[in-house]
Parts: C-alpha cells; structure tokens; sequence
C-alpha cells in the first residue's frame, strides 16, 4: 500500500502523523492500510529527534507518505548543536514536505525554555533558508512561538495542540497557524 505523492483534492490529508514511532512497528502496514481505507490520501511523518531522520525516510520509501525532519522540544536532552547541521544536510539532500516537528514546550518544567528557543529559532532559520513549512509543537508557548514567528517572517504553518476542543488564539489565526484537525 502506497500514499499517492499528489493525492486528490478532496481526500483528507494527516498533517502529522508518528507513523515510525515504535509503537505502531508491530501493526504499521495495518495502521497505513486502515488510513488509506478511511479516506486519508496522504499523511506527513514529522522527525523528532536526528536519530529518527531514517526512520521517516524509511517510512517515505515504504508507503509514499510526505516527511518532515526537525528536533522536537520534548526530546531536548538528546538534541546536539551537531544535529543543526545534519538537518540542514538532510533538508538539502532529502527534499522532504517541511521543516517539524520543532516548537516549545512550556508545559514540561524539565525542558530548559532558553535552549528550547535557540533550537527553535536556528530551526526556523533553516526552514526560511529551504523555503519550507514548519510543523509546530506548541504547548503554553503560544505567545513565544509567535513572537519568533513574527519576527522571521515565517508562514505557514502547522500548528500541533494537544487540548482537545481548545481553539487556536486569535492572534495564531491571523499568524497563519492552523490547527490539525482544520485539515
Ligand atoms: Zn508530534
């Protein structure tokens, strides 16, 4: 089973779908085979840590699906300086849908604020060098997203929130942020 690279119009489209995360490897073929009998056309796998960058790309070649690389805030202590320029490397080379899953994470107090922001912010650098989409993690850190947000320039988005029935704030709306499930 396969994802068509140009799926049609009107199907459904997962913005951000862990297709490779451990968790789904024992049913993954099943997970991707009852999307694809439900109506979705295409999905996007996004990274979340460097050492996931094959796992999505592994993902790409066995199903079609879009992919992301990027490092999320939440697996910040195992994010190297390094890492930047393997992503840049990556984006360059792998021609993927997007820059994600990047963005903050104020929710979880063992997430150092300060180096989650320098990531985010040499990420969206990298994303605006690429010309590509962002796939956004954003818990508690609305604001701050979007300050670096505005002050990249940067737009679209994606914007990942957890709290189900919780609406996008305005100013998130009017950034060109859009929830996941608005997809
Ligand atoms: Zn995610």
């Amino acid at each position: 089973m396969r994802f068509d690279p140009l799926p049609a119009e009107d199907c459904l489209i997962d913005s951000h779908c862990h297709l490779d995360a451990p968790e789904l490897a024992p049913d993954v073929d099943g997970v991707a085979a009852r999307a694809r009998a439900a109506g979705v056309g295409q999905l996007l796998v996004p990274a979340v840590t460097a050492g996931t960058f094959d796992d999505v790309l592994a993902m790409r070649e066995r199903y079609g699906c879009w992919i992301a690389f990027g490092l999320h805030p939440i697996y910040l202590d195992r994010h190297l300086d390094e890492h930047l320029a393997q992503l840049d490397e990556y984006l360059a080379r792998h021609a993927p849908a997007a820059v994600g899953e990047i963005g903050l994470d104020f929710y979880l107090p063992e997430l150092d604020p300060a180096r989650q922001e320098a990531l985010l912010v040499e990420q969206l650098k990298l994303a605006r060098k690429h010309g590509l989409p962002v796939v956004l993690h954003v818990r508690r850190s609305a604001d701050r997203v979007l300050k670096h947000l505005h002050r990249m320039r940067h737009r679209p988005c994606l914007q990942r929130q957890r709290a189900a029935g919780a609406s996008l704030h305005p100013p998130g709306l009017q950034a060109g942020l859009r929830r996941r499930d608005d997809l």
